[in-house]
């Protein structure tokens, strides 16, 4: 019997998605490329993460399973759909069935298609538009408004998907640990304008197991071996460790912990180290 952490993934959207999330967070020049795609929505970059914080509160100040992280997943998806009906909207004219069933088959139908959800029957839809339009029943306005409301109706469906692909998404980000480094940095600026010092909190057990599980058991900076650490060690000997300190614009969103030993912990620091990409390798 599977537990309801024990989920099936289905990737191959989530891929796209989390290498677009990343490139943007990962550059240098992330302001432009957030830029290109909000672009459609008028919305500024430094606006989206200011507001990202300010309508985030809670979840900067104590960890949620809905991270600030999936907030963000979850924006950009919805926009790249938007963006996605803008195009089509531009592009569409009356001659042109063949663009219009490819456009509507790559950018709405495959998705829905790859996570069975059920879809009108597309063909028989679009054919008998096409009839309508070349009998003279409906006129070039009517066809476009017809084929317009379609292309709605499908792009509404991937809401009934969307909490697939953004729990995927993050699933695949969660692993990467520079980036979340870099989204939290991003964060930082924001937090410390917006709120100042967040203050420390208690951390659930479903983070403290998720992140020791997530990093291995191991320290990450010394690479001491913590595994089996959740039955035998006590707290005081494993330490989530904030990437971000609170005191430089750090949140308690999930995103900004990682394990380490006590030692390496309680070194004093003067600088914040940017997490390596590490994993444990299968053999
Ligand atoms: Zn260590």
């Amino acid at each position: 019997m599977y537990d309801s952490t024990f989920k099936q993934l289905r990737m191959k959207y989530a891929y796209n998605l989390a290498s677009q999330i990343s490139e943007v967070i990962n550059s240098e020049d992330w302001d432009e490329r957030l830029q290109k795609i909000l672009w459609p929505h008028s919305v500024e970059p430094d606006n989206y993460f200011s507001e990202l914080i300010t309508e985030n509160i809670e979840k900067v100040n104590e960890p949620t399973k809905e991270t600030l992280l999936h907030v963000l997943i979850r924006d950009i998806f919805n926009m790249e759909i938007g963006a996605r009906l803008y195009h089509f909207n531009d592009e569409i004219y009356s001659e042109d069935t063949d663009f219009v069933e490819e456009f509507l088959e790559e950018n709405f139908i495959n998705i829905l298609q790859f996570y069975n959800v059920a879809i009108p029957d597309y063909h028989e839809i679009l054919e008998r538009i096409n009839n309508d339009y070349e009998n003279d029943s409906i006129n070039e306005d009517e066809y476009e408004k017809k084929i317009k409301e379609f292309a709605e109706e499908l792009s509404s469906l991937i809401d009934l998907v969307e909490d697939n692909i953004v729990n995927e998404t993050f699933y695949l980000l969660y692993y990467d640990k520079p980036f979340l480094f870099e989204f939290n940095n991003i964060l930082s600026s924001y937090v410390e304008e917006q709120i100042g010092v967040v203050a420390r909190c208690s951390l659930p057990e479903w983070l403290k197991r998720a992140v020791i599980f997530r990093d291995y058991g191991k320290c990450q900076e010394c690479g001491w071996d913590l595994s089996g650490a959740y039955r035998r060690l006590e707290d005081r000997e494993r330490h989530l460790d904030h990437m971000i300190p609170l005191i430089k614009g750090g949140t308690n969103d999930p995103t900004n912990f990682q394990l380490l030993c006590s030692v390496c912990n309680l070194e004093d620091k003067t600088e914040v180290i940017k997490p390596e990409y590490r994993i444990q390798t299968h053999w």
